[in-house]
């Protein structure tokens, strides 16, 4: 079996990949485990200039590995070049944070004289999808990397070029072998990998069936398991937001990465107040994004990830039409080669409308006009999804005061939301479970040892 690369600007089929065997999996296996029993004993700075190497690397090349990512999956090149300083940072971050996050913390029990001690677990599986296909690998791996345990990952089967490229840096900046590996398999072999008793833990970003399947192989076997999954962000518009920028960040929140972020905007969720005002600047900036080549810096709107991609969104906006949702823009697919979709905003989608509670992984916006705040908070949390969100107000206190009610791991006020290296990433709900980023991610895959000095 071969994983390919294609370009989803125009289809091409760029390079392909042998999958792995049976018998080079179990090489793989043995290998990480192998490397596990020194890598866990090897001093905290020598795996620090590691991945402060890996950091350097990236940015010295950054151009390069951002057209990789382009050329994979079909990202803007201003965004992918982006994502490459992203991981950088990301890297650095935890290149210089973990002494501190793994630091010996003392147990403050009356009498008592204790302190938690925090030890790297083993091997660990990281199944990563292809939406940002650096930085999700380097959020799973770089915490786990430098507190100790030692990580194979099986990437999205549409991103094989940059799965080859990340462990290439790995090596390159002086891991050991057998701490940082690739595992070019179909989702098959998951199942036998989790089962095996030398991998002690799971983390998948993915879909909500990925992540179920995962979690239910994770629990038959005991192991420890992040799930990273889908989400739809409401992007609540009060009645005092200050709609110019309010505007203009719904159009970035839904648009990041053709709309293909789990924590892009989704439902757009407005007061009655500003509704016709917000939705009359929503349709008209959607309608001017600029539709082309990834590679080209002046386009706004790149292709989906794939040809799959967009026949699957059009069937659930024909879908959403079918059940009633009206169409303000767009709605279909332009006429050219590649995987493009056209800037769409649907309303009218009411509680039973197939769309209603699914994910639209591209540029789909859809709008919802509310009575009030209440109404705005209880539409919100009509989700299975809950992952991000933002409440847009010129009054602090009162986004506070929203974003405290919804249920969701993350809320911005005045923003869509983002991920930075220093701030914890993760969501409830069918969002998944388990946080990354920050001294949070560090701390998902370590055993919490408690030591009582008696
Ligand atoms: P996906 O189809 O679920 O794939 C993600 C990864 O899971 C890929 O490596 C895929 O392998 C693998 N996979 C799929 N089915 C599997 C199964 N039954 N058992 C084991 N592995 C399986 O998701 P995607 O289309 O790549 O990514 C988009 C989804 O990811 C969206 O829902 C998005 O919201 C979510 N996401 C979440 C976050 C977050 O941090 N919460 C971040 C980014 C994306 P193959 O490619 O070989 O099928």
């Amino acid at each position: 079996m071969t994983i390919a690369s294609i370009n989803p600007s125009n289809n091409e089929t760029l390079r392909e990949f042998d999958a792995l065997d049976k018998d080079e999996i179990e090489k793989i296996v043995s290998t990480a485990h192998d490397a596990f029993q020194h890598w866990r004993r090897t001093p905290l700075a020598d795996r620090k200039k590691c991945l402060l190497k890996f950091a350097d690397l990236l940015r010295a090349d950054a151009d390069e590995y951002a057209r990789t990512i382009t050329l994979d999956m079909g990202k803007r090149i201003s965004e992918s070049k982006y994502e490459i300083e992203y991981c950088a940072n990301i890297a650095d971050f935890y290149a210089n944070g973990a002494e501190g996050f793994l630091a010996d913390q003392s147990m403050d029990v009356e009498k008592i004289d204790a302190y938690l001690h925090y030890e790297p677990i083993g091997v660990l599986l990281g199944v990563m999808p292809w939406n940002f296909p650096f930085y999700q690998v380097v959020r799973f791996a770089a915490p786990n990397i430098m507190a100790g345990n030692t990580v194979m990952v099986k990437h999205a089967s549409n991103v094989p070029q940059c799965a080859a490229v990340i462990e290439e840096l790995f090596t390159e900046c002086g891991l050991p072998r057998g701490v940082y590996n690739n595992l070019f398999i179909p989702t098959d072999f998951v199942e036998s990998i989790i089962s095996d008793k030398r991998v002690q833990g799971v983390s998948l970003t993915g879909s909500e069936p990925a992540g179920a399947a995962v979690a239910s192989l994770a629990g038959k076997n005991l192991k420890r398991s992040v799930l990273e999954l889908g989400g739809n962000d409401p992007f609540i518009v009060l009645d005092d937001a200050d709609l110019d920028q309010t505007i203009e960040h719904a159009v970035k929140g839904r648009v990041v990465n053709a709309g293909q972020s789990c924590v892009a905007s989704k439902r757009f969720i407005v007061v009655k107040e500003v509704a016709e005002q917000f939705i009359a600047g929503l349709k008209k900036q959607m309608a001017a994004l600029k539709m082309g080549d990834p590679m080209d810096e002046e386009t706004t709107l790149a292709p989906l990830s794939s040809e799959k991609a967009a026949v699957d969104l059009m069937e659930q906006v024909q879908a959403s039409i079918n059940a009633g949702a009206a169409v303000l823009l767009g709605g279909d697919r332009p006429d050219r080669d590649g995987a493009f979709f056209n800037p769409t905003i649907l309303t009218d989608v009411t509680p039973d409308n197939p769309t209603f509670d699914q994910e639209l992984f591209g540029p789909v916006a859809t709008v919802y006009v509310v009575d009030d705040e209440a109404a705005a908070i209880k539409l919100a949390n009509n989700s299975s999804y809950g992952l991000g969100g933002s409440v847009f107000t010129s009054d602090i206190e009162r986004g506070r005061r929203v974003a405290e009610q919804v249920e969701t791991g993350m809320m911005f006020i005045n923003q869509p939301t983002k991920s930075q290296a220093e701030l914890p990433f993760g969501g409830i709900k069918n969002s998944g479970y388990g946080r990354e980023l920050s001294h949070l991610g560090i701390l998902e895959f370590v055993n919490k040892k408690l030591i009582h000095l008696g």
